[in-house]
């Protein structure tokens, strides 16, 4: 299982309780299970997406 990193503080998080969320132990910033998944693909796919660059 990957280790669960804020994104703001890169503070480690805990998974709260109900194993919905997970909050930052350092900053104390919520994230839901749903952005972590995000977070998570994000960090999987990295350099293969090149699809839209608009800058
Ligand atoms: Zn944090």
């Amino acid at each position: 299982m990957a280790l669960l990193k804020c994104d703001i503080c890169d503070g480690s998080l805990t998974m709260e309780v109900d194993g919905e969320s997970a909050k930052c132990d350092v900053c104390g910033m919520k994230h839901t299970k749903e952005r972590l998944r995000v977070k998570l693909k994000e960090a999987d796919g990295d350099s293969s997406d090149n699809s839209s660059s608009s800058f």
